[in-house]
Protein backbone atom coordinates (compact mmCIF):
# COMPACT_ATOMS: atom_id res chain seq x y z
CA UNK A 1 0.00 0.00 0.00
CA UNK A 2 1.62 3.20 -0.82
CA UNK A 3 2.38 6.38 1.05
CA UNK A 4 2.76 9.74 0.55
CA UNK A 5 3.64 12.50 2.38
CA UNK A 6 3.04 16.17 1.28
CA UNK A 7 4.50 19.05 2.90
CA UNK A 8 3.20 22.19 3.44
CA UNK A 9 3.01 25.26 5.72
CA UNK A 10 -0.09 26.26 7.61
CA UNK A 11 -0.41 29.44 9.46
CA UNK A 12 -1.07 28.42 12.99
CA UNK A 13 -0.50 24.64 14.85
CA UNK A 14 -2.49 25.43 17.95
CA UNK A 15 -5.89 25.12 18.40
CA UNK A 16 -8.05 26.61 20.73
CA UNK A 17 -10.76 25.28 22.58
CA UNK A 18 -13.58 27.46 23.36
CA UNK A 19 -13.77 25.82 26.98
CA UNK A 20 -12.01 23.04 28.92
CA UNK A 21 -13.52 19.77 27.54
CA UNK A 22 -14.39 18.16 30.54
CA UNK A 23 -15.25 16.00 31.86
CA UNK A 24 -12.80 14.26 29.06
CA UNK A 25 -9.18 14.84 28.82
CA UNK A 26 -9.20 18.49 30.62
CA UNK A 27 -7.74 20.36 27.46
CA UNK A 28 -7.52 23.74 26.22
CA UNK A 29 -5.91 23.28 23.13
CA UNK A 30 -4.57 20.69 20.77
CA UNK A 31 -1.85 20.69 18.27
CA UNK A 32 -1.53 17.81 15.53
CA UNK A 33 1.97 18.08 13.03
CA UNK A 34 0.14 15.58 10.78
CA UNK A 35 -3.37 15.39 8.79
CA UNK A 36 -3.97 11.89 8.10
CA UNK A 37 -2.61 8.49 9.83
CA UNK A 38 -0.92 5.77 8.22
CA UNK A 39 -2.92 3.30 10.98
CA UNK A 40 -6.16 4.33 9.14
CA UNK A 41 -8.46 2.63 11.61
CA UNK A 42 -11.79 2.70 9.69
CA UNK A 43 -13.83 3.77 12.63
CA UNK A 44 -11.50 6.68 13.14
CA UNK A 45 -13.16 10.07 13.15
CA UNK A 46 -10.97 12.02 11.48
CA UNK A 47 -12.24 10.37 8.45
CA UNK A 48 -15.46 11.62 8.97
CA UNK A 49 -15.65 15.34 9.90
CA UNK A 50 -14.14 18.48 9.19
CA UNK A 51 -10.68 17.29 10.44
CA UNK A 52 -9.51 16.79 6.30
CA UNK A 53 -11.11 19.54 4.47
CA UNK A 54 -12.25 18.63 1.15
CA UNK A 55 -9.71 15.98 0.48
CA UNK A 56 -10.69 12.47 -0.93
CA UNK A 57 -11.55 10.83 2.73
CA UNK A 58 -10.10 7.51 1.18
CA UNK A 59 -6.89 9.11 1.51
CA UNK A 60 -6.52 9.07 4.83
CA UNK A 61 -4.00 6.57 5.37
CA UNK A 62 -2.06 6.56 2.22
CA UNK A 63 -1.57 10.57 1.86
CA UNK A 64 -0.30 12.41 4.86
CA UNK A 65 -0.14 15.60 5.04
CA UNK A 66 3.00 17.39 7.10
CA UNK A 67 3.08 20.74 8.64
CA UNK A 68 6.43 21.00 7.91
CA UNK A 69 7.01 24.34 10.06
CA UNK A 70 5.05 22.76 13.12
CA UNK A 71 8.00 23.19 16.02
CA UNK A 72 8.40 26.92 14.37
CA UNK A 73 4.81 27.46 14.83
CA UNK A 74 4.65 26.22 18.52
CA UNK A 75 7.64 28.08 19.67
CA UNK A 76 5.74 31.09 18.63
CA UNK A 77 2.57 30.63 19.63
CA UNK A 78 2.87 28.71 22.73
CA UNK A 79 4.07 31.26 24.92
CA UNK A 80 1.71 33.36 24.36
CA UNK A 81 -1.11 31.11 25.92
CA UNK A 82 -2.24 30.62 29.38
CA UNK A 83 -0.42 27.76 30.58
CA UNK A 84 -3.99 25.02 29.81
CA UNK A 85 -3.34 21.06 29.38
CA UNK A 86 -2.38 20.14 25.22
CA UNK A 87 -3.86 17.18 23.91
CA UNK A 88 -1.43 15.48 21.08
CA UNK A 89 -1.36 12.24 19.79
CA UNK A 90 -1.72 9.16 17.51
CA UNK A 91 1.57 10.93 16.16
CA UNK A 92 3.93 8.04 16.27
CA UNK A 93 3.54 6.52 12.62
CA UNK A 94 5.92 6.51 9.99
CA UNK A 95 5.69 10.65 9.09
CA UNK A 96 7.32 10.51 12.65
CA UNK A 97 9.87 8.69 11.63
CA UNK A 98 10.96 10.92 9.06
CA UNK A 99 10.33 14.56 10.13
CA UNK A 100 10.42 13.65 14.27
CA UNK A 101 8.28 16.74 14.67
CA UNK A 102 6.18 15.56 16.98
CA UNK A 103 8.91 15.27 19.26
CA UNK A 104 10.76 18.87 18.28
CA UNK A 105 6.73 20.21 19.55
CA UNK A 106 7.53 18.29 22.78
CA UNK A 107 10.50 20.06 23.40
CA UNK A 108 9.18 23.48 23.01
CA UNK A 109 6.36 21.97 25.40
CA UNK A 110 8.85 21.28 27.95
CA UNK A 111 10.62 24.44 27.21
CA UNK A 112 7.83 26.72 28.41
CA UNK A 113 6.07 24.19 30.96
CA UNK A 114 3.13 23.75 29.72
CA UNK A 115 0.45 20.60 30.99
CA UNK A 116 0.21 17.96 28.11
CA UNK A 117 -2.46 14.87 27.34
CA UNK A 118 -1.26 12.11 24.92
CA UNK A 119 -3.87 10.19 23.43
CA UNK A 120 -1.67 7.42 21.55
CA UNK A 121 -2.30 3.59 20.17
CA UNK A 122 1.46 3.04 19.74
CA UNK A 123 3.65 1.75 21.73
CA UNK A 124 6.46 3.93 20.02
CA UNK A 125 5.16 6.28 22.48
CA UNK A 126 8.24 5.36 24.89
CA UNK A 127 10.98 6.55 22.44
CA UNK A 128 10.24 9.98 24.07
CA UNK A 129 9.75 8.93 27.10
CA UNK A 130 12.84 10.79 28.09
CA UNK A 131 10.64 13.79 27.12
CA UNK A 132 7.71 12.97 28.96
CA UNK A 133 9.61 12.01 32.16
CA UNK A 134 10.88 16.08 32.13
CA UNK A 135 7.42 17.74 31.23
CA UNK A 136 6.30 15.42 33.83
CA UNK A 137 8.46 16.86 36.21
CA UNK A 138 8.19 20.42 35.24
CA UNK A 139 4.43 20.55 34.78
CA UNK A 140 2.71 17.40 34.07
CA UNK A 141 2.03 14.68 31.54
CA UNK A 142 -1.23 12.48 31.26
CA UNK A 143 -1.23 9.60 29.12
CA UNK A 144 -4.13 7.34 27.68
CA UNK A 145 -3.69 4.43 25.61
CA UNK A 146 -6.55 3.66 22.87
CA UNK A 147 -8.01 0.40 23.03
CA UNK A 148 -11.37 -1.10 22.00
CA UNK A 149 -10.96 -4.47 22.79
CA UNK A 150 -8.21 -7.23 23.87
CA UNK A 151 -10.21 -9.90 20.88
CA UNK A 152 -7.91 -10.01 18.12
CA UNK A 153 -10.77 -10.29 15.99
CA UNK A 154 -12.04 -7.15 16.96
CA UNK A 155 -8.70 -5.73 16.05
CA UNK A 156 -8.37 -7.52 12.64
CA UNK A 157 -11.86 -6.46 11.76
CA UNK A 158 -11.59 -2.59 12.96
CA UNK A 159 -7.85 -1.34 13.10
CA UNK A 160 -5.80 -4.16 10.82
CA UNK A 161 -3.04 -2.22 10.62
CA UNK A 162 -3.53 -0.35 14.42
CA UNK A 163 -0.33 -1.53 16.31
CA UNK A 164 -0.82 -5.01 18.21
CA UNK A 165 -2.96 -4.20 22.04
CA UNK A 166 -0.21 -6.56 23.44
CA UNK A 167 2.57 -4.02 22.64
CA UNK A 168 0.65 -0.90 23.60
CA UNK A 169 -0.27 -2.73 26.68
CA UNK A 170 3.92 -3.18 27.56
CA UNK A 171 4.15 0.49 26.49
CA UNK A 172 1.45 1.06 28.97
CA UNK A 173 3.67 -0.92 31.90
CA UNK A 174 6.91 1.22 31.15
CA UNK A 175 5.00 4.58 31.33
CA UNK A 176 3.45 3.78 34.59
CA UNK A 177 7.19 2.97 35.65
CA UNK A 178 8.36 5.83 34.65
CA UNK A 179 6.01 7.71 37.28
CA UNK A 180 3.33 9.09 34.46
CA UNK A 181 -0.33 8.76 35.07
CA UNK A 182 -1.24 6.14 32.48
CA UNK A 183 -4.74 4.65 31.58
CA UNK A 184 -6.80 2.83 29.02
CA UNK A 185 -9.36 4.82 26.36
CA UNK A 186 -12.00 2.18 25.68
CA UNK A 187 -13.08 3.98 22.52
CA UNK A 188 -15.12 3.35 20.66
CA UNK A 189 -16.98 0.42 22.01
CA UNK A 190 -18.02 -1.62 19.72
CA UNK A 191 -22.15 -1.97 20.21
CA UNK A 192 -23.21 -5.92 20.06
CA UNK A 193 -19.44 -7.17 19.25
CA UNK A 194 -17.20 -5.25 21.98
CA UNK A 195 -19.59 -4.09 24.79
CA UNK A 196 -20.26 -7.66 26.74
CA UNK A 197 -19.10 -7.13 30.58
CA UNK A 198 -16.52 -10.20 29.87
CA UNK A 199 -15.16 -8.17 26.82
CA UNK A 200 -14.84 -5.03 28.90
CA UNK A 201 -14.10 -6.38 32.20
CA UNK A 202 -10.89 -8.38 30.58
CA UNK A 203 -9.88 -4.49 29.63
CA UNK A 204 -9.69 -3.09 32.95
CA UNK A 205 -8.28 -6.17 34.32
CA UNK A 206 -5.68 -5.50 31.67
CA UNK A 207 -5.10 -2.02 32.25
CA UNK A 208 -4.84 -2.50 36.04
CA UNK A 209 -2.47 -5.24 35.57
CA UNK A 210 -0.10 -2.89 32.81
CA UNK A 211 0.27 -0.31 35.67
CA UNK A 212 -2.81 1.72 34.44
CA UNK A 213 -4.64 4.20 36.87
CA UNK A 214 -7.89 5.00 34.95
CA UNK A 215 -10.23 4.06 32.46
CA UNK A 216 -12.16 6.03 30.47
CA UNK A 217 -14.28 4.79 28.27
CA UNK A 218 -17.32 6.54 25.04
CA UNK A 219 -19.28 5.15 22.55
CA UNK A 220 -18.42 4.93 18.12
CA UNK A 221 -19.49 7.82 16.41
CA UNK A 222 -20.46 7.81 13.11
CA UNK A 223 -20.32 10.08 10.26
CA UNK A 224 -19.96 10.16 6.52
CA UNK A 225 -17.19 7.80 4.85
CA UNK A 226 -16.27 6.84 8.37
CA UNK A 227 -19.56 5.12 8.98
CA UNK A 228 -19.57 3.61 6.28
CA UNK A 229 -16.60 1.82 6.58
CA UNK A 230 -16.96 1.06 9.97
CA UNK A 231 -20.41 -0.74 8.89
CA UNK A 232 -18.68 -2.81 6.20
CA UNK A 233 -16.36 -4.02 8.48
CA UNK A 234 -19.15 -4.98 10.95
CA UNK A 235 -20.26 -6.84 7.92
CA UNK A 236 -17.18 -8.66 6.97
CA UNK A 237 -16.71 -9.37 10.37
CA UNK A 238 -20.63 -10.84 11.39
CA UNK A 239 -23.06 -9.89 8.61
CA UNK A 240 -26.06 -10.97 11.20
CA UNK A 241 -25.24 -7.87 13.43
CA UNK A 242 -25.47 -4.96 10.10
CA UNK A 243 -29.16 -5.22 10.84
CA UNK A 244 -28.93 -4.31 14.46
CA UNK A 245 -26.02 -1.90 14.19
CA UNK A 246 -28.90 0.14 11.78
CA UNK A 247 -31.59 -0.14 14.37
CA UNK A 248 -29.11 1.41 17.24
CA UNK A 249 -27.77 4.40 14.85
CA UNK A 250 -31.26 5.09 13.07
CA UNK A 251 -29.68 4.06 10.12
CA UNK A 252 -32.00 2.73 7.14
CA UNK A 253 -30.32 2.12 3.82
CA UNK A 254 -29.42 5.17 1.59
CA UNK A 255 -30.14 7.54 4.69
CA UNK A 256 -27.77 8.79 7.20
CA UNK A 257 -26.87 7.10 10.89
CA UNK A 258 -26.84 9.58 14.02
CA UNK A 259 -23.46 10.84 15.18
CA UNK A 260 -23.82 8.75 18.59
CA UNK A 261 -25.56 6.01 19.92
CA UNK A 262 -28.88 7.31 21.86
CA UNK A 263 -28.70 7.71 25.67
CA UNK A 264 -30.14 5.13 27.06
CA UNK A 265 -27.18 2.97 25.48
CA UNK A 266 -24.41 5.26 26.63
CA UNK A 267 -25.69 5.54 29.96
CA UNK A 268 -25.82 1.68 29.97
CA UNK A 269 -22.36 1.11 29.02
CA UNK A 270 -21.32 4.03 31.09
CA UNK A 271 -22.56 2.41 34.27
CA UNK A 272 -21.63 -1.19 33.60
CA UNK A 273 -17.72 0.56 32.91
CA UNK A 274 -18.30 2.38 36.15
CA UNK A 275 -19.62 -0.66 38.04
CA UNK A 276 -16.43 -2.58 36.79
CA UNK A 277 -14.06 0.14 37.39
CA UNK A 278 -15.37 0.33 40.89
CA UNK A 279 -15.03 -3.48 41.51
CA UNK A 280 -11.20 -3.30 40.45
CA UNK A 281 -10.11 -0.26 41.97
CA UNK A 282 -9.77 2.70 38.84
CA UNK A 283 -11.78 5.26 38.92
CA UNK A 284 -13.63 5.66 35.60
CA UNK A 285 -12.30 9.70 34.53
CA UNK A 286 -9.18 10.80 34.20
CA UNK A 287 -8.53 12.53 37.64
CA UNK A 288 -7.82 15.98 36.34
CA UNK A 289 -4.41 18.07 36.52
CA UNK A 290 -4.52 20.79 39.25
CA UNK A 291 -2.12 23.45 38.60
CA UNK A 292 -0.77 25.18 42.02
CA UNK A 293 -1.76 28.48 42.35
CA UNK A 294 -4.75 31.15 43.42
CA UNK A 295 -7.14 29.44 41.12
CA UNK A 296 -6.43 25.65 41.81
CA UNK A 297 -9.53 26.01 44.31
CA UNK A 298 -11.55 27.29 40.60
CA UNK A 299 -9.83 24.60 38.65
CA UNK A 300 -11.07 21.50 41.21
CA UNK A 301 -14.41 22.73 41.75
CA UNK A 302 -14.74 23.17 38.12
CA UNK A 303 -13.63 19.54 37.77
CA UNK A 304 -16.88 18.50 40.20
CA UNK A 305 -19.17 20.26 38.33
CA UNK A 306 -17.80 18.99 34.96
CA UNK A 307 -17.97 15.53 36.95
CA UNK A 308 -21.53 15.95 37.81
CA UNK A 309 -22.80 16.59 34.41
CA UNK A 310 -21.19 13.08 33.43
CA UNK A 311 -23.24 11.60 36.98
CA UNK A 312 -26.54 13.15 35.57
CA UNK A 313 -26.05 11.69 31.85
CA UNK A 314 -25.50 8.12 33.29
CA UNK A 315 -28.74 8.37 35.66
CA UNK A 316 -30.10 10.04 32.42
CA UNK A 317 -31.07 13.59 33.96
CA UNK A 318 -33.00 16.20 31.92
CA UNK A 319 -30.79 17.72 29.77
CA UNK A 320 -31.85 21.18 30.96
CA UNK A 321 -30.07 19.92 34.31
CA UNK A 322 -26.87 18.75 33.01
CA UNK A 323 -26.61 22.19 30.92
CA UNK A 324 -27.19 24.08 34.09
CA UNK A 325 -23.94 21.95 35.57
CA UNK A 326 -21.93 22.20 32.00
CA UNK A 327 -22.50 26.19 32.27
CA UNK A 328 -21.73 26.46 35.49
CA UNK A 329 -18.71 24.56 35.41
CA UNK A 330 -17.49 27.02 32.46
CA UNK A 331 -18.46 29.94 34.72
CA UNK A 332 -16.07 28.62 37.34
CA UNK A 333 -12.89 27.48 35.36
CA UNK A 334 -12.56 30.49 33.52
CA UNK A 335 -13.48 32.70 36.49
CA UNK A 336 -10.32 35.27 37.10
CA UNK A 337 -11.10 35.36 40.84
CA UNK A 338 -11.05 32.40 43.48
CA UNK A 339 -14.76 31.15 44.04
CA UNK A 340 -12.94 30.73 47.45
CA UNK A 341 -11.95 34.16 48.29
CA UNK A 342 -15.62 35.52 46.61
CA UNK A 343 -17.21 33.28 49.20
CA UNK A 344 -14.94 34.52 51.96
CA UNK A 345 -16.01 38.14 50.97
CA UNK A 346 -19.42 37.86 50.31
CA UNK A 347 -20.98 34.38 51.81
CA UNK A 348 -23.05 32.46 49.07
CA UNK A 349 -25.08 35.11 47.78
CA UNK A 350 -21.27 36.44 46.26
CA UNK A 351 -21.56 32.74 44.57
CA UNK A 352 -24.97 33.11 43.08
CA UNK A 353 -24.69 36.01 41.50
CA UNK A 354 -22.12 34.12 39.08
CA UNK A 355 -22.96 34.10 35.50
CA UNK A 356 -25.09 30.50 35.09
CA UNK A 357 -24.60 29.75 38.79
CA UNK A 358 -27.81 29.69 40.62
CA UNK A 359 -28.84 28.52 44.46
CA UNK A 360 -28.75 24.94 44.44
CA UNK A 361 -25.34 25.17 42.56
CA UNK A 362 -24.26 27.95 44.62
CA UNK A 363 -24.63 25.83 47.26
CA UNK A 364 -22.55 22.88 46.70
CA UNK A 365 -19.76 25.16 45.62
CA UNK A 366 -19.75 26.45 49.08
CA UNK A 367 -19.58 22.91 50.98
CA UNK A 368 -17.29 21.98 48.06
CA UNK A 369 -15.11 25.29 48.85
CA UNK A 370 -15.14 23.93 52.49
CA UNK A 371 -13.59 20.60 51.70
CA UNK A 372 -10.85 21.41 48.48
CA UNK A 373 -9.56 24.28 50.32
CA UNK A 374 -7.18 22.65 53.12
CA UNK A 375 -6.01 20.14 50.49
CA UNK A 376 -6.14 21.11 47.11
CA UNK A 377 -4.46 24.46 46.91
CA UNK A 378 -1.39 22.88 47.49
CA UNK A 379 -1.73 20.69 45.08
CA UNK A 380 1.64 19.28 44.05
CA UNK A 381 0.06 18.98 40.06
CA UNK A 382 0.72 14.91 40.33
CA UNK A 383 -2.84 14.99 39.04
CA UNK A 384 -3.63 12.72 41.98
CA UNK A 385 -7.60 11.92 42.72
CA UNK A 386 -9.36 14.63 45.36
CA UNK A 387 -9.33 13.64 48.73
CA UNK A 388 -11.93 15.93 48.92
S1 LIG B 1 -4.39 5.41 15.17
FE1 LIG B 1 -5.76 7.05 15.88
S2 LIG B 1 -5.55 8.70 14.37
FE2 LIG B 1 -4.70 6.84 13.46
S3 LIG B 1 -6.38 6.00 12.28
FE3 LIG B 1 -6.40 4.99 14.28
S4 LIG B 1 -7.82 6.22 15.53
FE4 LIG B 1 -7.26 7.46 13.74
Amino acid sequence: MKLEFEEYRPRKIINVHKHVDGPWFWSKYSAHPYVGCRSGCEFCYSRGGHYLGSRDPDTFDTLIRVKINAVELMRKELPRKEKEIIVAGDWQQPAEDRYRLSRGMLEVVLEHGFPLFIVERSPLLTRDLDLLVDINKRSWVGVVYSISSLDPALKRAFEPRSPGVKRRLKAMEEIARSGIRVGTSMMPIFPYVGDSEDHLEDLVLATKDSGGSFILAGGLTMQGVQAERTLAALRNLDPALEGRWRGLYHWRPGGKPIYAPPDAYSARMGLLIRELCARHGLPDRIPRYIQPGPLATNTRIAEKLFLKTYDLELEGARSSKIWAYRKAAWTVDELSESVAEIHEREGQAGLEKLPSVGRSIATEIARWIGSVDKVEVKSTGNGAPSKS
